[in-house]
């Protein structure tokens, strides 16, 4: 098991890594002022319910903690409005107060709806995040919390920092490789934009997702956590560094908008939007990665190397306007130095135009 504080510029707050973590839960509650007695509402969805609140909750039963449960659909779509206005409703029904606590067990779904309600509720109480996807090393620390609405995703939101995070890598056995692989692409962009020698670990360690188990898994998290940690640490509310955890994502959030958000999972078109960004950087840097091979390796995982026949790169490019990196309507994307090495660049339409095109005939 592995324990360390997590800070941030506003709060610093434990996190638990480890096959087992959810059994720890109790003695972490009581170090954080939540005797025994206190209400607490786990907010889960209906796979990841089937799966472990009965355990969870037995868990924080025996410790004489007063446990309510909520499941929401599982799926995007579930960050809806009205699953927000239910969990407040439950939440309300229950008697929370000030001092109870809601703990969000599930993927970056549930904890991003989690959040928010936990936000708001009676204008913010306390929450916990245990994460049980590897995408969600990437949504449990950093504060943000969101629902989506109709117009855009993520529209509705704050930031509000959990009191710990609980991390228990045995619940991830049961996450489908489409999944793991999505959260791999979140593990390797940490890597890229921050950290040579982790970048060099993932190469000679991780050859297929099938080394995305035990400690190798554990150290994934670890490391990501810890990237993403130090960059909102300097940056808590995204004025400046920050910016650098959306490598791939100016590329990558236009494919999934313009494919249908679930034609590819978030990390697949992050990936694609990672080798393009690469792409881009050597053409405007004027230097080459090929020694790396990044795409292979990228490939090796499964993760699509390129863009999809069917997508009008004219339209990516109207979409990657509207990223909220863009200012004014010129499309600023995260380039890559060195491994390890991020800058923001403006680039203008007519080379982004070219690029894609020639991205696209690769
Ligand atoms: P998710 O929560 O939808 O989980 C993916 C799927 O896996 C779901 O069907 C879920 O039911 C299932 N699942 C979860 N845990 C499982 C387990 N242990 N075993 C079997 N199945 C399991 O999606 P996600 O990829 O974890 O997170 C994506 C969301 O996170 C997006 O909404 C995104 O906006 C958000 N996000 C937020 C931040 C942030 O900073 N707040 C950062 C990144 C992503
Ligand atoms: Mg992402």
């Amino acid at each position: 098991m592995i324990e360390w504080m997590i800070e941030t510029a506003t709060k610093r707050y434990p996190l638990l890594l480890g096959d087992g973590a959810a059994r720890e839960l109790p003695s972490l509650l009581r170090s954080l002022a939540c005797p025994p007695g206190t209400k607490l509402f786990i907010i889960t969805d209906d796979t990841v319910a089937p799966l472990y609140l009965d355990e969870v909750r037995a868990t924080l039963a025996a410790a004489e903690y007063d446990v309510y449960a909520y499941i929401i659909p599982s799926g995007e779509a579930a960050k809806s409005f009205d699953n927000y206005y239910a969990c407040q409703t439950a939440a309300i029904k229950c008697g929370l107060d000030r001092r109870s606590v809601i703990v969000a067990l599930g993927g970056g779904v549930v904890g991003d709806l989690a959040g928010f309600v936990a936000a708001t509720y009676m204008r913010g109480i306390r929450y916990i995040q245990m994460p049980t996807t590897l995408l969600a090393h990437d949504s449990a620390v950093g504060g943000k919390v969101a629902i989506n609405h109709p117009l855009g995703k993520n529209m509705i939101g704050a930031f509000h920092q959990p009191e710990a995070v609980v991390y228990d890598t045995s619940f991830l056995r049961t996450l489908p490789e489409r999944e793991l692989r999505s959260g791999f692409a979140e593990v390797i962009k940490h890597a890229l934009i921050r950290d040579r020698r982790f970048y060099d670990w993932l190469r000679a360690e991780i050859k297929t997702l099938a080394d995305l188990r035990g400690e190798k898994l554990a150290y994934c998290i670890e490391k990501g956590i810890d990237i993403k940690a130090s960059v909102v640490r300097e940056d808590e509310k995204e004025t400046g560094v920050r910016a650098h955890l959306n490598f791939g994502h100016t590329l990558g959030h236009a494919l999934e908008s313009e494919l249908g958000y679930g034609a590819l999972t978030h990390g697949e078109a992050v990936a694609v939007g990672m080798l393009f960004a690469v792409f881009v950087s050597e053409r405007f840097y004027g230097r080459s990665f090929a020694e790396h091979r990044l795409a292979d390796w990228f490939a090796g995982y499964g993760f699509p190397v390129s863009l999809p026949a069917a997508v009008q790169t004219r339209r990516l490019l109207e979409k990657m306007k509207g990223d909220k990196k863009a200012y004014a309507g010129t499309v600023r994307m995260v380039l890559l130095c060195e491994i390890g090495d991020v800058e923001v660049v403006e680039l203008e339409d007519d080379n982004l135009l070219t690029w894609l095109d020639e991205f696209s005939r690769q």
